[in-house]
């Protein structure tokens, strides 16, 4: 019986992509080798990462005075890489705090320069991000997140500003069109909703990269992996190819156009839902600030908490538990995750609803 897997990162992905990459291992297409023993400067690699980026640069239209890289670690590390090769402790650079993921970048940044927050979320617990702030002309960048995985609250509009701007899309990215040439930098990792974990997307202006601060080490310096492309040192092979069957799944499904249509189907079914249902409330009040990618809610009663994740387990329904110790629900829908397990998940909570024998709220 399916397992439908809710998970918010590393996550679901299709079924192809299992599959191809399983084959992939044992010998990759007929070579007699398996993709984990072949050099990172073969041909045969060689063809999986210019594939990868092709097909990248296809799915969301990236112009060509952008790099494109595929660089070990996650998001996480990228926190630290871009003000390590932007900011100097004589500039100042701009973050909004939109949630986690947002202030760890932040925390960070300290480390090389100083930080402007222009606004914050915290205080309403970032059940909502701060639309009405201030970037100053003289910041070195203007960094946001444009999908907070954990509270469930997405920015749909591009932030204006005159300075770099760079945006973690780490759990949105290829979830719907976005506009490249709008930013200077769009990086994410791509456990959520492109691939295996291991790497990270990074999508770069060429402008930018005559600004990277040239006294950091190589292995870190965007400059020196965009000159490179992406094979200054060994590049984590599995999880790029693993990315590549990925793009090709959703070359597939019609591309991004396509699976945004989708994406948009999912999560209103879940949310209308969530508003129908006795037993629970969603998490972000401001609908159009609402997570296509992560849907939040809690139980009306505390006490049903647990007894829900043990009943929707029972009917192979997995994932679905907040972040750490935030409580309540989470439910990823990425690309991945198709519409029968959004179905699945809205039956589980209307029989727990009947099961419960609670009909108003
Ligand atoms: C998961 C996530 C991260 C952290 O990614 P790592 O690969 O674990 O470093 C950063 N930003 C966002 C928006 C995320 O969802």
């Amino acid at each position: 019986m399916k397992i439908h897997n809710f998970s918010g990162g590393p996550a679901v992905l299709p079924d192809f992509v299992y599959n191809q990459a399983a084959d992939a291992i044992k010998n990759y297409q007929g070579t007699g080798l398996s993709l984990l023993e072949i050099s990172h400067r073969s041909p045969t690699f060689a063809a999986i990462l210019e594939e990868t980026e092709e097909r990248l640069r296809r799915l969301l239209s990236i112009p060509s005075n952008y790099a494109v890289l595929f660089l070990a670690g996650g998001a996480s590390q990228h926190f630290a890489q871009i003000p390590m090769n932007f900011l100097t402790n004589k500039t100042e650079a701009a973050y909004l705090d939109s949630g986690v993921w947002a202030s760890h970048a932040i925390n960070e940044a300290k480390y090389y320069g100083n930080v402007q927050v222009v606004a914050t979320g915290k205080m309403q617990d970032y059940t909502a991000i701060p639309v009405d702030y201030i970037i100053p002309d003289a910041s070195a960048y203007f960094h946001y997140t444009s999908n907070n995985t954990i509270y469930g609250t997405a920015l749909y509009e591009v932030p204006k500003t005159n300075v770099p701007l760079i945006c973690d899309r780490s759990s949105d990215i290829l979830s719907a069109k976005i506009e490249v040439s709008s930013f200077d930098i769009v990086y994410a990792s791509v456990q959520k909703n492109a691939g295996a974990a291991g790497v990270s997307i990074v999508v770069i202006k060429e402008d930018l990269l005559a600004r990277v601060n040239p006294h950091i080490p190589n292995v870190f310096n965007y400059n020196v992996l965009a000159t490179h492309k992406s094979l200054y040192n060994t590049p984590p092979v599995f999880a790029i190819y693993s990315t590549l069957l990925n793009l090709q799944w959703l070359e597939s499904q019609g591309g991004v156009e396509e699976i945004e249509k989708l994406n948009q189907i999912k999560s209103d079914l879940l949310y209308q839902e969530i508003e129908r249902n006795s037993l629970f409330t969603g998490r972000v009040c401001n609908i159009s600030q609402r997570s296509k990618m992560n849907v939040t809610f809690l139980a009306n009663h505390p006490e049903h908490e647990q007894e829900f994740l043990d009943f929707a387990a029972q009917r192979q329904v997995i994932g679905i538990k907040q972040y750490a110790n935030y409580g309540g629900f989470r439910a990823s829908l990425y690309n991945a995750l198709d519409l029968e397990s959004v179905k699945a998940l809205i039956s589980v909570m209307q029989e727990f609803e009947v099961f419960k024998h609670i009909t108003t709220k």
